[in-house]
């Protein structure tokens, strides 16, 4: 790969950093030279960070306290010249490390492709055309536009800038966003106040501005550190964070009785070799050392099946929390509807007209609803439709499968309204070129541009926006003629209920003639003396998939709330479409309210508001953050959408951030926890959905590996309280331990959903991850197989006549045995087994054949027989396990049919 000379770029001129690369100041490279160069510099894109190399975390999964354990048994024990268990325990921890290890970097990988899979875009200047492209695919010399919601692509000189601040602290760690400038500057100068120079990976919190490519992929200065930084621990969740809190307290506690019954054992002058073992053995089996894995895995799971419905998750935490999420705030506007535009009603002049066809071509007729008007004559309405079509950014493309809008839905309409009175925008452009922008943002909630109408004629400042933003009782209205008018009071007004009542989003339009010397325009030109055309009115239907995830959510307990930049009447048609609130609700009823409203609220006020109100209207980003806070002061987990810059930190305070990933800004994307592939509310309820049978399914493991471990422990501290033989000797316990966890344990990872996983309330994330129920089971299952595996080795002692290792194996399957049919039992905490599908885990069953196959295997092959200490069994004793192991599966379900009435009683 070549490289293009490194110089400090922002001390150079703009002008000469685009001859050195061969580039053009405004209409950039030609779509050949781009070809070119991709080849000769490669792709835009960071090389994966080195972070931890595989050597060094294979040799981490060594670190963990249990394995440490168990090496310095085994080096005692090779000092103990006790050379075959020596070697198993070695091979154990080898092992052990080798599947932690490969379980471990298959769900980092999943992990991490899944938050790299979501490409971002640029846009970029090629043949003097602009052109949305993937990020990549950017090369040096490249002409860039950046506007506020932008990441930046690529590092760049910066050519152009309009009020353009930057968050850099993905780079220099300073949070405060930096006014950035085109104007050179000294050589000698740290990074942090190169103001004329955008960095790769920084974003773009307000403004505008364009700029020229000079490094790409691994040459940013981000490319630089990013080898330097280790990959951080995208494993960690609340959860895996309590696991290994209260592993590491059980450790103690565990390690304390097995320093107990060393001293019992010695103090009974039993075998100094034996009890030793005995001791490890005590802390091998009481240690849930598959737990942390089967977390993970259970997780990475739950993000690939998340991914498959649409939810591509950023944090692991997500995954768990969404299980328990009480309250979805959700946007309007393309998560709730569909985003696909019409302009239906238009409003000039004082007249109403309406506009037929549907969708993105120009088929359609704009006819008067008084029938007594001529169209064309009416003046004002072309001006309407001809200032839609210039306060524009969007275009219409032709694909394969009809129009499309490339930018903005809502523009895409406004373009195609004109079209249909005859206007084509390259024509129109050409007549009145553009010479300044305000772009539209939510916050203001317009968006204006300035117009050359020729030589010595005023210039045009045509406005666009919502009309509490251009003017809630308009002074002047244009005529039909074009010539001011005093409107009627209330008119506007009218008309504006009129349209939201259908569920049209409605846009207002208004003009006001400049100097002919202007070139800039300011918030300010836009407030006073401005002169209304009319409005423009679009339907954007619900979504269907909306309207059902809607009715789930409900069921489900979880509480949906629409909160939208757009007009009070509107949203509250559309809500009664889609069934977030009652066929009254309407804002008359004070059932839909609006920013303003909330803005008169005091904090407390605001909590009851926002946990009964299930529609905000004309809401401000930073109302959402005020609405998110509130809720969760009553303590609810709320998931909340955004899609613009400043729903920032309103996505970061949720406890579920969610981002749009068709049409968010890369600002939003990078502060969710979870992105929307397909922008659809449908997903998110899916997402909740799958986050709920992922938390079952960690919960179903839990449930299922404790007793084990309990269990083991107890069977060993009897023993030598006893002061009896072990019934279970160390290396019988780690081959235990090893073989369940893995063929039976982790496979109700792959369990499939419950029926009815969405007809119950959320859980309550403060609840405690065993409640008492599930303790009372495994204390009974742990208790149920210490009684068989202790009793029946001594019977089987009595029976043979002193056979220590036949009783042995007995007591291993007995104990392999109950857990394969607890398994079962804990494929559901509430539900009887039989009423699951037998078959619906596929997986399981081959987990447990496997197992039957390991443990014939254990029991008859010669090599086992004489590592293991096991030997052959017979009829008699197969028939004792198999009872044992039935009963214990019988006493469950029958435990489980009781507390299932003990909670209808309690409900
Ligand atoms: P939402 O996404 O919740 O529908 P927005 O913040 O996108 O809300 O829009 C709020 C209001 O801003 C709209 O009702 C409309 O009046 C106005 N608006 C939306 N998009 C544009 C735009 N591109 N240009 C000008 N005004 C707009
Ligand atoms: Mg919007």
């Amino acid at each position: 790969m070549q490289k293009f000379p490194e110089k400090s770029w922002h001390s150079l001129a703009s002008t000469d950093a685009v001859s050195i690369f061969e580039s053009h100041e405004s209409k950039g490279l030609s779509e050949q030279e781009a070809t070119d160069r991709a080849e000769q510099f490669g792709l835009n894109a960071l090389s994966h960070a080195k972070g931890q190399g595989a050597v060094t975390r294979f040799l981490l999964q060594f670190k963990q306290p249990l394995v440490i354990i168990l090496l310095i048994a085994a080096l005692i024990t090779l000092f103990l010249a006790e050379y075959i268990d020596a070697g198993v325990i070695f091979a154990v921890v080898v092992v052990n490390a080798v599947i932690g290890f490969i379980q471990e970097d298959k769900a980092m990988k999943a992990i991490e492709a899944l938050s790299h899979a979501m490409t971002s875009e640029a846009i970029v200047i090629r043949n003097g055309e602009k052109k949305r492209i993937a990020s990549e695919y950017l090369v040096p010399g490249d002409l860039i536009l950046l506007q506020s919601g932008d990441k930046v692509p690529a590092d760049l000189r910066l050519i152009q800038t309009r009020e353009l601040q930057i968050d850099e602290s993905a780079l220099t760690g300073e949070s405060v966003p930096v006014q950035k400038d085109e104007s050179m500057l000294e050589e000698d100068i740290v990074i942090g106040d190169r103001r004329n120079m955008a960095y790769s990976s920084t974003l773009v919190t307000f403004g505008s501005g364009r700029g020229l490519v000079v490094a790409t992929g691994d040459n940013t200065e981000i490319g630089r550190i990013n080898q330097l930084i280790a990959a951080a621990d995208i494993l960690e969740t609340p959860l895996t964070r309590k696991i290994h809190h209260f592993s590491g307290i059980l450790l103690y506690a565990i390690l304390a009785m097995a320093a107990l019954t060393f001293f019992i054992g010695i103090m009974r002058g039993q075998d100094l070799v034996e009890i030793f073992m005995a001791s490890v053995a005590l802390a091998v089996g009481a240690i849930p050392e598959g737990l942390p894995a089967a977390i993970t895995i259970t997780l990475a799971i739950g993000v690939s099946r998340m991914a498959k419905r649409h939810a591509i998750i950023r944090k692991l935490p997500a995954v768990e929390t969404l299980g328990s999420t009480m309250i979805i705030c959700s946007d309007k506007t393309g998560t709730l509807t569909q985003n696909q535009m019409t302009v239906q009603d238009v409003v000039a002049g004082g007249q109403h007209y309406a506009i037929s066809g549907i969708g993105y071509h120009a088929d359609g007729k704009i006819t008067p609803v008084a029938d007594s008007l001529d169209t064309t004559a009416n003046y004002s309405l072309q001006m309407l439709l001809k200032a839609g079509l210039l306060c524009n950014d969007a275009t219409l493309r032709k694909d394969g499968k009809g129009w499309r809008v490339e930018g903005d839905p809502t523009e895409g309409a406004l373009i195609v309204s004109a079209m249909k009175a005859g206007y084509d925008s390259r024509t129109l452009e050409q007549e009145m070129p553009r010479l300044d922008t305000i772009p539209f943002e939510s916050a203001r909630q317009y968006m204006a541009t300035l117009h050359d109408q020729g030589e010595g004629k005023p210039r045009l400042l045509l406005i666009k926006g919502s009309i509490e933003s251009i003017c809630v009782d308009c002074a002047t209205i244009m005529g039909p003629d074009g010539e001011p008018d005093i409107p009627d009071p209330g008119a506007i007004a009218d008309w504006v209920e009129s349209m939201g009542e259908k569920g049209l989003r409605v846009l207002a339009f208004a003009q006001k003639e400049m100097p002919p010397d202007t070139t800039r325009i300011t918030h300010a030109d836009v407030e006073a003396d401005i002169l209304f055309i009319g409005l423009q009115g679009m339907i954007d239907p619900p979504r269907q998939e909306a309207v059902e995830a809607v009715a789930a959510c409900q069921a489900a307990g979880v509480r949906v709330k629409m909160i939208t930049g757009d007009h009070a009447v509107t949203a509250g048609a559309i809500a009664r479409q889609i069934g977030l609130c009652g066929d009254t609700c309407s804002y008359h009823t004070r059932e839909v309210l609006t920013g303003r409203d909330i803005g008169e609220l005091d904090e407390a006020q605001l909590k009851d508001v926002a946990e009964d109100t299930a529609v905000f209207a004309r809401v401000s980003p930073e109302q959402k953050l005020r609405l998110v806070e509130a809720l969760q002061r009553k303590d609810y987990v709320v998931a909340m959408t955004g899609d613009g810059v400043n729903d920032a930190p309103a996505l970061r305070q949720a406890d579920i951030g969610v981002a749009m990933g068709l049409t968010g800004t890369e600002v939003s994307k990078e502060s969710a926890d979870m992105i929307l592939t397909d922008d659809n509310f449908a997903s998110i309820e899916a997402a909740v959905e799958e986050g709920r049978g992922i938390f079952d399914n960690l919960i179903k493991f839990i449930t299922w590996t404790l007793p084990t471990n309990g269990g083991e422990g107890l069977v060993i501290l009897i023993a030598i309280l006893l002061g009896t033989r072990l019934p279970i000797l160390p290396l019988q316990i780690l081959w235990i331990n090893m073989t369940t966890a893995l063929l039976m344990g982790l496979m109700l990872a792959f369990e499939p959903k419950e029926k009815g996983i969405m007809l119950r309330p959320p859980r309550d994330p403060s609840m405690p991850i065993l409640t008492a129920p599930l303790i009372v089971r495994i204390f009974m299952v742990s208790l149920l197989l210490v009684i068989g595996a202790f009793g029946l080795f001594k019977l089987e002692l009595v029976l043979t006549g002193g056979n220590e290792t036949l009783a042995r194996t007995l007591a291993v399957n007995v104990f392999v045995f109950g857990e394969m049919f607890y398994l079962f039992n804990c494929r559901s905490m509430t539900h009887p087994v039989w009423r699951l599908g037998l078959f619906s885990n596929p997986l399981l069953w081959v987990g447990v054949g496997i197992m039957i196959i390991m443990q014939l295997i254990y029991t008859y092959l010669p090599v086992f027989n004489t590592i293991f200490q096991s030997a052959p069994m017979g009829f008699k004793e197969w028939g004792l396990v198999l009872t044992n192991s039935s009963l214990i599966f019988i006493l469950v379900e029958i435990e489980k049919k009781i507390s299932r009435k003990h909670s209808e009683v309690n409900r």
